[in-house]
């Protein structure tokens, strides 16, 4: 019984359908500008399968928050140097309005599921994520996230679990996931995992607590479990964590791949939506100018490679945030949250490299899935 209340509080805290409130506004100024990468566009769109695939997913971000990063950061972001766009759509089996369990399932396994899920279907069957499919034909995966390892978007990409609230056995399917490397938080919440769970994890994966550790050159599978303030919000004290973790991953990859076999990794830039549940709209612009330092990475990476396509969308949209003023010049933009929770308007979706062309128009989160499942399963 306890659990179920447990349970109930944690879907309470995590998901509001939105509900009517009073606006909350909010604004950031003086914003240092801090550029962007302009890609070289030469295998943009290309005809030829790409080897690896990168999807990164800005939990919570909408066009608002995409945009007010942009006019924050002086009318320039890596996301708006890019061609390739269209919409996703993001409702689940269970409700208009999706959580982030459902709809990062729906990346993660090409199917839609009900809200809490964590990789199982309308009867709780476990489904096949991405890692599971395309680890046997040699291609190896990679997850990295400022959330924590258990967090409902990680979650979806090697647990099998009824309910995203079940932190301790979603932990448990660490060990028989199909993942090569990992970056999420934290040290603290692993160290609270049942010791049979840290053990089994610690087969498995050689833990450091640092990105940038000698054991990045030796290790055959890598989990980077930083201490919470690492990967915590940019206004407590996280720095560079996600863009130096998503190169990390794709170097960490790229050295472990077979002849001719490529990787696929997922980044998710977590706290965009937290910072919106919590109406913060300075936090989530600077998330937002964080996540997008991520992309340039995966950006400039696929343009040093070739060979790389790169998918950039959000499981949803947070807080029904609109962009009310702002002066670009002076790095300050101005916001308005109507809601807490989560709403079912569309959000944007761009693309850069090999088959960029495919994610354009308007799509399902679960079609995005599918698209990238045979874009890989293409060159086997
Ligand atoms: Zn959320």
């Amino acid at each position: 019984m306890k659990k179920i209340l447990l349970l109930l509080a944690f879907a309470a805290a995590v998901y509001f359908p939105a509900a009517a409130q009073e606006i909350v506004k909010g604004e950031i100024e003086d914003v240092p500008a801090q550029g962007s990468y302009h890609p070289t566009f030469s295998s943009d769109g290309a005809a030829f399968l790409p080897k690896n695939i990168i999807l990164m997913i800005g939990d919570g971000t909408g066009l608002a928050q995409i945009a007010a990063g942009y006019f924050a950061n002086n009318e320039e972001l890596t996301y708006a140097n890019l061609k390739h766009m269209g919409w996703v759509t993001t409702k689940s089996s269970s409700h208009f309005t999706t959580d982030s369990a459902a709809s990062g399932t729906a990346y993660a396994t090409g199917q839609k599921t009900y809200n809490y899920a964590v990789g199982v279907d309308d009867q709780k069957r476990p489904i096949a994520n991405i890692p599971e499919r395309v680890a046997p034909d040699g291609i190896v995966c990679g997850v990295v996230t400022t959330d924590d390892m258990n967090g409902a978007t990680p979650a979806s990409f090697f647990a099998h679990q009824p309910n995203r609230g079940m932190t301790d056995e979603i932990w448990a399917d660490l060990p028989s996931s199909a993942l090569t490397y990992f970056a999420a938080g934290s040290k603290e919440v692993f160290e609270k995992r049942p010791e049979a769970t840290q053990k089994a994890v610690k087969k498995v994966f050689t833990i450091v607590n640092e990105t940038g550790s000698e054991e990045v050159a030796t290790a055959s599978r890598l989990g980077v479990l930083p201490p919470a303030v690492e990967t915590g919000y940019i206004v407590n004290g996280r720095t560079d964590f996600l863009p130096k973790a998503t190169r990390e991953a794709i170097d960490f990859l790229r050295a472990r791949t077979r002849e001719g076999k490529g990787f696929f990794l997922m980044v998710e830039g977590a706290r965009i939506d937290k910072a919106c549940h919590s109406n913060k709209f300075d936090s989530a612009v600077k998330e937002l100018l964080d996540f997008d330092q991520a992309i340039a990475e995966a950006i400039r990476f696929a343009d040093e490679d070739g060979n790389t396509l790169v998918v950039i969308s959000a499981d949803h949209e947070t807080s029904g945030l609109a962009i009310w003023n702002g002066k670009p010049s002076e790095g300050k933009v101005e916001g308005v949250h109507i809601s807490k929770g989560h709403t079912a308007i569309p959000v944007p979706i761009f693309s850069y490299g090999p088959h960029a062309q495919d994610f354009m128009g308007v799509q399902g989160n679960e079609q995005v899935s599918q698209k990238i499942l045979k874009l890989l399963q293409g060159r086997q």
